[in-house]
């Protein structure tokens, strides 16, 4: 038998020689399982991200091997290290320049909340300047860790409603960020 498993079809009515399903699901699930994410790494925790993309763990099996250093033609921003205050408008400038529908992840405890460095200079979590939609907790965070993150944003990607970002609750998230 083999071990390749096909990717979980949406919920819809099937019989014998039709499937039908919404387009939001369809959507949903192409873009969950196509995400072309953007490393902003810093430091260590950067590290534990190649690894996870390195063979062992092997980001690409969840379709995700395409890295863009890209903003533009990225939908996924990883967000791994600690982030200085003089680093933070430049984090901005990349969340900015990304197209929607867009998602961030905080790898780690210094992007989620500065980690151990209570200091004058380092960012006390990247939500201070971004919106973020999973949070990865460890210093740092192993593979497993990372891969369990990446499949909370996937779980999110395929349930999210097409509107979200048209939604006033969206529009008010962003207005919070001074983003428009
Ligand atoms: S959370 Fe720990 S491992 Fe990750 S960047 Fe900060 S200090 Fe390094």
């Amino acid at each position: 038998m083999s071990d390749i498993q096909i990717v979980e079809a949406p919920a819809g009515v099937e019989g014998s020689g039709f499937f039908a399903t919404s387009l939001d699901k369809a959507i949903g699930m192409a873009r969950a399982n196509s995400l072309w994410p953007l490393p902003f790494a810093t430091s260590c925790c950067g590290i534990e991200f190649m690894a996870t993309m390195a063979s062992t763990y092997d980001l690409s099996r969840f379709g995700a091997e395409r890295l863009s250093f890209s903003p533009r033609q990225a939908d996924l921003l990883m967000v791994m290290g600690t982030i200085s205050k003089k680093m933070g408008p430049v984090l901005r400038q990349v969340y900015l320049q990304m197209a929607e529908p867009r998602w961030v992840m905080a790898v780690g405890a210094c992007a989620s909340s500065g980690g151990i460095f209570d200091t004058y200079s380092v960012l006390q979590g990247i939500d201070e300047i971004i919106p973020v939609d999973v949070y990865v907790p460890g210093c740092p965070p192993r593979p497993e860790g990372i891969i369990d993150g990446f499949m909370a944003i996937q779980k999110l990607v395929r349930t999210e409603s097409l509107r979200r970002r048209e939604e006033p609750q969206y529009q008010e998230l962003l207005a919070k960020y001074g983003i428009q």
